[in-house]
């Protein structure tokens, strides 16, 4: 069988094609080309867990570096069965540019541990936690790498690490993580920071198209912290979320769903699934719903070579990382589809994790409304940087994210130069 890229989907591959993509714009020498395209720092652990029957379970985590040129690394940290040293790989590269594209002093990493945490009890998921956060203890740190939640992580995970640390170190450290509970020196708006981020990143292209948010049709791929904070912040604007999803299945409603019922049924049952008042849709049928405005809000690889031709959304607004591969974003800007690409679009998160690592350096805390209008002139200032390239080089939105945070990172490792 002929492999192409939509039969393997390998992040990390689709990772790199990205940045070959955007390099080529950019004069940069085969050096730093090596470089960039490289993680610098790779730790694998196999770690024991004391399980509830006590037994012992060995865990199989990552925490990887991609650059640290324009400041201390920073990304999330993944709870997933499907997570793989390829995907954290990519996942640390898309911070890299992620936080040079909102221009913030941090560098990329990420982390990940393959478990589910659904079939797992609260105690073995603060073990696993815990024991993960001693192993990688040796990288993470407030000036090294910091960091914060994303799939099937919560602020009480962040908490854990916190304490985990600052037990090893013998002093309290909030600014070891990012996402933390509001009692452990968390910052004020970070749970909503992802979803509000790309909520205004999609203002600044409606203004665009002159499009008014009031009765907008939006479709939301995953229900859980950016997505159901992304519809609900979306409704809350007038926009009618028609059809959202998770794991299990979704459901869609034409008339508009009430997103906050929605999250109470999610929590009740497990799922969106059998919500009253919607009918039954498949994931491949929610993609491809008729609507203005698509949230990608789950994982890598949804919209592909195999289906982005039935997308029908006017935006796709990447809530998620990585949603969307390079043969898929060709297709879309064919057919004149507006891709409001990951590194930029959900780039609130870390955004407010650097106002809260601020924070906790400072001991001085914003209240809410001061991070909110913070995030929103970095992501209105952002979202014409990229627009800015985008026009000038005559690119779609992701190429110029990428050409500009590329720039910015070569800069960086330019002028550092290599050590020794
Ligand atoms: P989460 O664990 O809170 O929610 C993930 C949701 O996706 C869940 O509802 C889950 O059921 C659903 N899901 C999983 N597989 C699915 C599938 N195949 N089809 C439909 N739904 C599916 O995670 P999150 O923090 O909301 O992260 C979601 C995405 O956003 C990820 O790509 C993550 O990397 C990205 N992201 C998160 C943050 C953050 O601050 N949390 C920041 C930037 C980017």
């Amino acid at each position: 069988m002929l492999i192409t890229e939509e039969t393997v989907l390998n992040p990390w591959e689709i990772a790199q094609k990205q940045f070959d993509r955007a390099a080529m714009y950019l004069d940069l020498t085969p050096g730093i080309r090596k470089i960039l395209r490289n993680t610098t720092r790779e730790y694998t652990v196999n770690f024991p867990v004391i399980m509830d029957d006590h037994s012992i379970e060995v865990f199989t985590g990552y925490r990887i570096h991609h650059n640290s040129a324009r400041g201390p690394t920073k990304g999330g940290i993944r709870y997933h069965l499907g997570v793989t040293l390829d995907e954290v790989r990519a996942l640390a590269m898309w911070m890299t540019w992620k936080c040079a594209v909102v221009n913030i002093p941090f560098g990329g990493a990420k982390g990940g541990v393959i478990c589910n945490p659904k079939v797992m009890s609260e105690r073995e998921i603060e073990n696993l936690t815990r024991r993960f956060a001693a192993e990688i203890s040796v990288l993470i740190g407030p000036d090294s790498d910091i960091p914060a939640p994303d799939v099937n992580t919560t602020p009480q995970i962040m908490g854990w690490i916190m304490d985990t640390y600052s037990m090893q170190v013998g002093h309290t450290e909030p600014a070891v993580v990012t996402g933390k509970p509001i009692d452990l020196g968390g910052s004020l708006g970070r749970n909503e920071a992802t979803a509000r981020g790309s909520v205004f990143t999609i203002l600044e292209a409606l203004k665009e198209l002159n499009t008014p948010i009031d009765g907008l049709d939006v479709v939301v791929q995953g229900y859980g912290n950016a997505g159901y904070i992304a519809a609900s912040l979306l409704e809350t604007l007038g926009a009618r979320v028609i059809a959202v999803n998770d794991s299990r299945g979704g459901i869609y409603n034409p008339g508009g769903l009430n997103t906050a019922d929605v999250l109470r049924h999610k929590h009740e049952t497990g799922s969106v699934r059998k919500y009253p008042n919607a009918d039954s849709i498949t994931n491949a049928e929610l993609l491809a719903l008729e609507c203005d405005v698509l949230v990608p809000a789950a994982l890598e690889n949804q919209i592909t070579g195999e289906n982005a031709d039935q997308i029908k959304a006017t935006i796709i607004a990447e809530a998620a990382n990585g949603p969307t591969t390079p043969e898929a974003d060709d297709i879309l800007a064919d057919r004149g589809v507006m891709v409001l690409p990951d590194i930029l679009c959900n780039a609130g998160g870390v955004t407010v994790s650097y106002f809260e690592w601020v924070q906790d350096l400072q001991h001085f805390f914003w209240s809410e409304k001061d991070v909110n209008e913070e995030l929103r002139k970095v992501m209105v200032r952002s979202y014409h940087d990229v627009k800015k390239v985008a026009d000038e080089k005559k690119v779609d939105m992701r190429r110029a994210a990428y050409i500009l945070a590329i720039e910015r990172v070569a800069r960086a490792v330019t002028a550092r130069g290599v050590y020794p």
